[in-house]
């Protein structure tokens, strides 16, 4: 195998990573509902507090933003052992996979936040550049779901891809894309969504008391 085939592949499968990223997260923010069971808190909840507070998430650890993609990549690879499909191209695959809110995290946060190496890798375009996603937090929040990579999320909305999925989607079952309550006019959001606004925890009434002037000494 030569290195332009190789390399081939292994910019397919990138793409493959980005794009699949995309999908879930177009699922939850298009059709997922904080009331579904299961997947409503673990999964719907979160992005409906990313949509209203974006920086929210910066402050959580990797285990916490993506313990749940490293249980699904775990279960990719024990699925492609058992059918002893078990390539490079999987394994390349899962790594993606399980980092894309890491990735997609590192959009939100500053050059100095991020470090020098990461910083590098989103001038070079090589990781989503904060630029890029921005796109996708401004009203109405509906295209540049990939997560990943500045290369997807370009080439689909030019064939307007989530358009005309959502209009298949809608003309076959009557499912139309949910209401965003973070966008302008779709409000009022509910409370456990904007509750995330609060930079550190509201200092207690006792605090406040003491803190006031006509109290000090
Ligand atoms: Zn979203
Ligand atoms: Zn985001």
């Amino acid at each position: 195998m030569n290195l332009l085939s190789l390399l081939a592949q292994a910019l397919g499968v990138v793409i493959l990573a980005d794009f699949a990223a995309g999908v879930v997260h177009w699922l939850e923010d298009a059709y997922g509902s904080e009331d579904t069971p299961v997947v409503g808190a673990l999964l719907i909840r979160p992005n409906i507090v990313h949509h209203h507070c974006p920086r929210y998430f910066t402050r959580l650890s990797w285990w916490q933003s993506s313990w749940d993609l490293l249980l699904l990549g775990a279960l990719i690879i024990g699925g492609a052992a058992w059918a002893d499909l078990l390539t490079w191209h999987v394994w390349l695959f899962v790594l993606l996979s399980v980092n894309a809110n890491q990735v997609h995290k590192w959009s939100h946060m500053s050059r100095g936040e991020v470090g020098p190496v990461v910083a590098k890798l989103q001038d070079w375009r090589i990781l989503l550049t904060p630029r890029q996603h921005a796109v996708h937090h401004t009203d109405p929040k509906n295209t540049y779901y990939c997560p990943i990579t500045n290369l997807v999320n370009p080439a689909l909305e030019a064939l307007r891809f989530w358009d005309c999925l959502e209009s298949v989607i809608e003309t076959l079952t009557g499912a139309t894309h949910r209401q965003d309550t973070s966008n302008r006019g779709e409000g009022p959001a509910p409370t456990w969504a904007i509750e995330h606004h609060r930079p550190s925890p509201v200092p207690a009434t006792e605090d406040l008391v003491v803190a006031k002037p006509d109290t000090a000494r």
